[in-house]
């Protein structure tokens, strides 16, 4: 069956003074209609690039989209007109940014931005458009969304706007909305509401969703499947049950082990990984993690893993599920 996006084997760098970064390295996934998939990485891992490759926000130079194909639909998106791509986005496929006041206007009432959003991308009349935006800020639950569609961004707060940000988002029916640490300025309690609220528009509109996200957490609390991105690799995918119950790359064990246990101690919280990412300018020619990784081999420092299937939609990029390679248990016995 044809994936709703499907991309493969993406490469993505960057010119720079100090030569040239490979931000995203041979990145491979897909992502099915309806669901609730992750990005999951440290930052500079190459989670945005990948992202703002699909949304053709690379600035080409000093971005080189390397190779690779971006599949929306069975159409690649990287054959697309500029003009072509324009269409695409905001009727199709949209996106939520971090910071919502970077691309709220400021001058302009929330509910006629979200106005906009809607006569930009569909052949309704202006008193249907405004009755929709209302329904829309009532839909990410915003109180009172007669008042609320009179306001401006700098009457919201941070946790409102990044959902008055959704609902224009949203505002067009898109197939596939890419949210990119939608809730990372959020507090705690604000970040776990626009995470449900996120959910719930998922449950009830049918939209797919790409959640970009450094936490583990959030995870865990919203996607149906996870890729796991480090250096520039998707180095493992998975369901979320995969990713939480079998994880099978070293890097994923890690970050599993970082996650913070509210039970522990203080100082027990957090336990990081040792170490830092690898060169992106040079990056090495063996497993990115090898530099990192207590369980590496020979064979992991001259030679890049290949994708290796645990099982149906399963992956990991890691030597030790080679059926020649010493079982994980050996490993841990000999000290390693
Ligand atoms: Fe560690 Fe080797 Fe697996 Fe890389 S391939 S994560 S270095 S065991
Ligand atoms: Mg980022």
């Amino acid at each position: 069956m044809e994936h709703l996006l499907e991309v493969s084997n993406l490469e993505v760098n960057f010119k720079t003074y100090g030569g040239e970064v490979q931000a995203v390295r041979d990145v491979s996934f897909h992502v099915e209609k309806g669901e609730i998939m992750a990005i999951v990485g440290e930052s500079g891992s190459g989670k945005s690039v990948t992202v703002q490759t699909i949304m053709d926000l690379i600035p080409t130079p000093p971005g080189k989209i390397k190779g690779g194909k971006i599949l929306f639909q069975g159409k690649d998106l990287l054959k697309l007109s500029k003009k072509e791509m324009r269409k695409l986005k905001g009727s199709k496929i949209s996106m939520v940014f971090q910071d919502p006041m970077t691309s709220l206007n400021p001058t302009m009432k929330v509910g006629k931005q979200i106005e906009e959003s809607i006569l930009n991308h569909q052949q309704v009349t202006k008193g249907q458009a405004r009755k929709k935006a209302v329904e829309m800020i009532k839909l990410v639950g915003i109180p009172n969304p007669e008042e609320r569609y009179h306001q401006y961004p700098h009457e919201f707060s941070g946790g409102m706007r990044q959902r008055a940000m959704i609902a224009i988002a949203l505002a067009c029916n898109p197939e596939l909305l890419i949210a990119d640490e939608p809730t990372t300025a959020l507090d705690v309690t604000i970040q776990a509401q626009v995470l449900n609220l996120m959910k719930d528009l998922q449950e009830k509109t049918n939209t797919a969703i790409i959640l970009i996200t450094h936490d583990l957490g959030v995870v865990a609390e919203t996607a149906q499947r996870v890729a796991v991105m480090y250096a520039g690799v998707i180095v493992e995918t998975g369901s979320v049950e995969d990713i939480f119950e079998s994880p099978k790359h070293p890097y994923t064990w890690g970050l599993l082990e970082s996650i913070p246990n509210f039970e522990a101690e203080e100082k027990e919280r957090l336990i990081p990984i040792e170490g830092s990412p690898p060169d992106l300018f040079n990056p090495p020619k063996g497993c990115p993690f090898a530099a990192r990784c207590k369980y590496a081999m020979e064979v992991c420092v001259d030679h890049m893993p290949p994708e290796f299937e645990i099982e149906n939609g399963h992956t990991a990029k890691c030597w030790l599920n080679d059926e020649r390679a010493p079982k994980i248990h050996d490993l841990v016995a000999a000290g390693r």
